[in-house]
């Protein structure tokens, strides 16, 4: 009897086979060229080519050469953008480093005339202002400092690449004649040489397209490292970073890259690439070979075609999942499950209209938010058959965003002058709306407790001592 034998073969999740394709489909083109201005850029494989992507949870999926290191070149400017926000603010920052993107190559002389201002810390000049921005006392420490928070993006020590930082260190007088100018103009305020030294090593940090992946789902997940739980950076900070990387972080393809991929990313001349979806994932990519604009040609390739894929564009509204309100009535359809005499029961009849009810649910944000102030505008006790109760069932809200939360809370407080009693009912007990008369762990028992106001207010006897305690199932008597 011949015996079958089926061999086990990994069939990939669908992440990783995405990007397996990806790499299988973009791997044999080997169109553009290698950076040569920093000779030692010029000596690496031009056939390397990785993938990596990392979840808000912290997994990271790959494929090719992603855990191949390569120096970080422009991909290391937003990261240390972060660090001059957290140091110095927005404000500061900005008096210093504009976010204009200047639609010019990423080592044009684009500084504002007069100010000698850079027009944004993703081209060089304004990378390189940025970098003195850093608070340390020498430029050993600032040094220390950006490799310190560029590892903690990474969730792990990234080393020097000592030959590339030699090489740059050689050949970079275009940035030191940068640097010059903007010393002449009086925007940059230290030395030029100790800036370059700080700046060329930020460019020769290495790093892996799984590393660069992390760093980007950092921003992604508002500042915190998803990998170690780290927070690395404000939220604020975060999304500032991300709206310069949207705007300016692919030089003089910003524009139609913002146009086709809707991603914030940021490019650099060896090859790496950083992309992050805000709130979804980063992504890390890494090919030398590079386009006219010194943009990666397989990873700006495998860019659209995964945005296109997930529908990743940043304007791309997915719409909301369920209506935010699953259900709207009166006490008159909707009653507590709680017994009731009989002459209750006909109180609650005739005056059921008396006590609305919502059922919100959902994530509810500002548009979410609008709906149900919409919906509440119309309970009040002066309108004919309106409401004087109102019970806010919030059991299947998952998530109360600030605004929305402000917005409904002074609904609540509106709907109280209006002479409208509010009951909450949220097992979850997160009193999300102080305002609210009560909050009741559950949506039965606010309805239950708004019926008992009613009835007392109707003067029927609520003759507590001969209820029993409500069982699911028991009808009234
Ligand atoms: N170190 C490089 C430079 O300053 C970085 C440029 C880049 O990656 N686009 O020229």
């Amino acid at each position: 009897m011949s015996k079958v034998t089926t061999r086990a073969r990994a069939t990939p999740d669908p992440i990783t086979a995405a990007l397996q394709e990806l790499h299988d489909s973009l791997a044999s083109d080997a169109g553009g060229d290698l950076a040569t201005y920093i000779p030692q850029l010029a000596r690496v494989d031009p056939g390397l080519f990785g993938l990596a992507l990392a979840t808000m949870h912290g997994r990271v999926y790959k494929a090719g050469d992603a855990d191949v290191p390569f120096t970080l070149q422009s991909v290391s400017k937003p990261f240390v953008y972060a660090l001059a926000l957290a140091d110095l603010g927005l404000e500061e920052v900005l008096s210093r480093v504009g976010a204009e993107p200047s639609g010019e190559a990423f080592n044009a002389i684009s500084l504002e005339p007069g100010s000698g201002r850079p027009s944004n810390p993703m081209v060089n000049a304004g990378a390189i202002l940025t970098t003195s921005l850093v608070r340390a006392p020498d430029p050993v420490a600032r040094f220390e400092r950006i490799r310190e928070v560029l590892s903690a993006f990474a969730g792990r020590r990234l080393e020097l690449d000592e030959a590339v930082f030699a090489s740059e260190l050689e050949t970079g007088d275009r940035n030191r004649a940068l640097a010059y100018l903007m010393r002449n103009a009086g925007s940059l305020r230290c030395g030029v040489d100790e800036v370059l030294d700080v700046y060329f090593r930020q460019c020769a940090l290495l790093a892996t397209s799984v590393d660069v992946a992390v760093m980007a789902a950092t921003l992604a997940n508002g500042g915190v490292n998803p990998c170690t739980k780290v927070t690395v950076v404000s939220q604020p900070i975060a999304e500032h970073v991300l709206a310069v990387m949207a705007s300016c972080g692919m030089y003089d393809a910003a524009g139609e890259w913002l146009l086709r991929v809707g991603l914030p990313a940021k490019s650099g001349v060896s090859g790496g690439l950083v992309a992050a979806s805000p709130g979804q994932f980063g992504i890390g990519l890494f090919s030398p070979l590079l386009d006219a604009r010194g943009n990666s040609v397989r990873a700006v390739a495998a860019s659209r075609l995964l945005a296109e894929r997930f529908q990743l564009h940043l304007m791309h509204h997915p719409g909301r999942s369920v209506p935010v309100i699953a259900r709207a009535g009166s006490a008159l359809t909707l009653q507590s499950g709680r017994r009731r005499l009989r002459t209750e029961r006909e109180v609650l009849h005739a005056h059921g209209d008396d006590i609305d009810l919502r059922s919100l649910q959902g994530d509810i944000e500002f548009a979410a938010a609008e709906v149900i102030l919409q919906s509440l505008s119309t309970v009040s006790p002066a309108r004919p058959g309106g409401a004087r109760w109102l019970v806010l069932d919030v059991q299947g809200v998952s998530r109360l965003h600030p605004v929305a939360a402000r917005m409904l809370d002074s609904a609540v407080l509106e709907l109280g002058s209006r002479g409208v009693v509010v009951a909450v009912g949220d097992p979850h007990r997160r009193g999300l709306l102080p305002h609210a008369a009560v909050e009741l762990p559950s949506p039965e028992e606010a309805l239950e407790w708004c019926e008992d106001a009613l009835l007392e207010s109707h003067g029927a006897s609520l003759a507590l001592e001969q209820r029993e305690p409500w069982q699911p199932g028991q009808g009234g008597e």
